[in-house]
């Protein structure tokens, strides 16, 4: 059976909206998550390879946009309530609201930072015909 036909191509933009979704960045399809930790093999509408290549180096860039968007967060929330409750910051709180986020943000962010990472790298190295992963690239 021939490949299917890859979808147009789309917008930097257009890419991370549906990255952000959690759907696939090239044709906007859901179900890229076989769990919240893992992505399926190919996006299930237009078969695109979902890692790229590079085999287990290929998360590297998901891993950096986690730990810097997720930690980013868990410091300026944090940071954020003081400067609004200054003069009398509740340090208490702030400090169990920074280790909270410093935990959880990453977990919840997990899925996020891959098919960001897949709109980053979709759109630096866009998908061609017959990229439908390594075993047929
Ligand atoms: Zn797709």
């Amino acid at each position: 059976m021939p490949p299917a036909p890859a979808p147009p191509r789309s917008s930097a933009g257009t890419k991370f909206r549906r990255a952000l979704l959690l759907r696939c960045p090239r044709c906007g399809s859901s179900g890229i998550l076989a769990t919240w930790f893992r992505l399926a093999d190919h996006c299930p509408n237009c078969g695109l390879a979902l890692e790229r290549g590079e085999a287990s180096d290929f998360w590297i860039g998901a891993y950096v946009f986690n730990l810097a968007i997720g930690e980013l967060l868990a410091i300026g929330v944090p940071i954020v309530w003081v400067i609004l409750a200054w003069p009398n910051p509740p340090w208490n709180s702030v400090e169990v609201l920074a280790a909270v986020l410093c935990v959880l943000l990453p977990i919840v962010f997990f899925p996020f930072s891959r098919t960001l990472w897949l709109a980053w790298d979709l759109s630096f190295r866009p998908s061609e015909p017959g990229d439908r992963g390594l075993a047929n690239s």
